[in-house]
């Protein structure tokens, strides 16, 4: 990417948005509602595999505010009525959803839960390209970017005033523009799908979280009668224990007190998935005319549970920002970043508090550099 001299090319819009999961989709939306013009440029066709499936009750805000909730409510996910947890202790206590003004909460398709976003952005005004790929995106001397993706056999050329960075964790607009991405700690999942062998018999649709001395666990029911198991632990452990041991999953679950019961009526698929689960940051969000929004901005550990609510936050965010920023404000996406990294602050030392609650193992590497004294430095990046 870099600079080039300005020539024709349409359709004009005034925003495209690469990537488009949550905060993609989102962006695009609540960039129509504001009366502005996207396009939504997606790798995938929605049917690879996705994690981040269960919601808070307030999820229902920022659905309402896109207007997207009766689609949601129409797509049948399976009510979550809370969390149990074993975390600080061997047995399990129950955090209910009951209290919450919001409701329940919300076991999803996540392939589901995507694509109706994507359609969603469609109804509302956006054109969304899926399995799309970016060619290139130059920068003319008058900031404006020129975009080639290819769509299957077709070529299209976009011309746009502004680009979102919506690719999730690999943020891979920004890191192109030379932003780095500031990596907190090496977390990662590593994910396994499993189907019921009993679907007439109503599992618990609890999510459970247990803590182990390498990591933690969680375990939570899907739609269809299929269920996840996840072992969370840092990435050097995790290559370190595998290497001795090739079966290493497996075995850590059957020493679970609480996930391995939970799951001991489903067929685990063949394969586990292992995806990063780290707390990180791009060092900046914002350009002059772009920015990052969801999980390519800033990404949150999985023991929030919050990614996607945040994710579409921002996304509301994002779009007033750019609303504002196309009106001639030129406050508009600095004050984003501030607002955003004023969250990201409170988050981590939210975070910092939880791992801090863990105290029966500490001797071990995962806890000793969770514990508050040790967590203020950024870990290395992995090689
Ligand atoms: C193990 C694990 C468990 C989690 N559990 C939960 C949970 O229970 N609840 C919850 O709310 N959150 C959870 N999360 C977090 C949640 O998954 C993310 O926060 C959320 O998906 C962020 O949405 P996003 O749109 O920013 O990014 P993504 O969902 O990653 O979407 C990025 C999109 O961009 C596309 N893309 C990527 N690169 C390109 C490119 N170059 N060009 C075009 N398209 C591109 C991808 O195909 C994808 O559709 C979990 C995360 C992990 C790792």
């Amino acid at each position: 990417m870099g600079n080039q001299r300005s020539r024709p090319c349409r359709p004009s819009i005034d925003v495209a948005v690469l990537g488009g999961g949550p905060a993609g989709a989102a962006t695009a939306i609540a960039l129509c509602q504001r009366g502005h013009s996207a396009v939504v440029i997606e790798s995938s066709g929605y049917g690879n595999v996705r994690v981040g499936d269960t919601f808070p009750p307030r999820i229902r805000i920022p659905l309402v505010k896109l207007g997207v909730w009766e689609q949601f409510a129409a797509d049948r996910h399976v009510p979550a009525p809370g969390i149990r947890s074993a975390w600080g202790q061997d047995d399990l206590y129950d955090n209910d959803f009951i209290y919450s003004p919001y409701g329940v909460g919300w076991h999803i398709d996540r392939g589901r839960f995507d694509s109706m976003l994507a359609r969603c952005a469609e109804e509302a005004g956006a054109i969304v390209y899926r399995q799309a790929v970016l060619l290139s995106c130059l920068e003319d001397e008058n900031g404006n970017w020129h975009i080639e993706i290819a769509e299957n056999d077709r070529r299209h050329h976009l011309r746009a005033g502004l680009v979102v960075d919506a690719t999730g964790r690999s943020s891979s607009f920004a890191q192109k523009q030379g932003i780095p991405r500031i990596p907190y700690d090496r977390l990662i999942g590593v994910i396994g799908f499993a189907t019921s062998r009993t679907p007439e018999k109503e599992p618990s649709s609890f999510t459970l979280i247990e803590a182990v001395e390498s990591g933690w666990w969680y375990s939570t029911v899907l739609p269809g009668s299929r269920a996840v198991a996840a072992y969370m632990t840092d990435s050097d452990l995790y290559g370190k224990a595998q290497r001795l041991e090739s079966d290493y999953w497996i075995s850590q679950l059957r020493r679970t007190l609480h996930i391995q019961p939970s799951v001991s009526a489903c067929t685990l698929d063949e394969s586990n998935h292992v995806v990063a689960a780290n707390t990180s940051r791009l060092e900046r969000l914002t350009g002059k005319n772009w920015l990052a929004v969801g999980d390519a901005a800033m990404a949150f550990d999985p023991l929030s549970g919050q990614g996607v609510h945040k994710a579409l936050q921002s996304a509301l965010k994002a779009a007033d920002a750019i609303d504002q920023r196309l009106s001639g404000s030129i406050e508009a996406l600095p004050d984003y970043e501030a607002a955003m990294t004023r969250d990201f602050d409170e988050y981590r030392r939210t975070r910092n508090s939880i791992y801090g609650k863990e105290r029966r193992w500490p001797e071990a590497p995962f806890w000793q550099r969770r514990h508050p004294h040790e967590v203020a430095t950024a870990f290395p990046a992995d090689p």
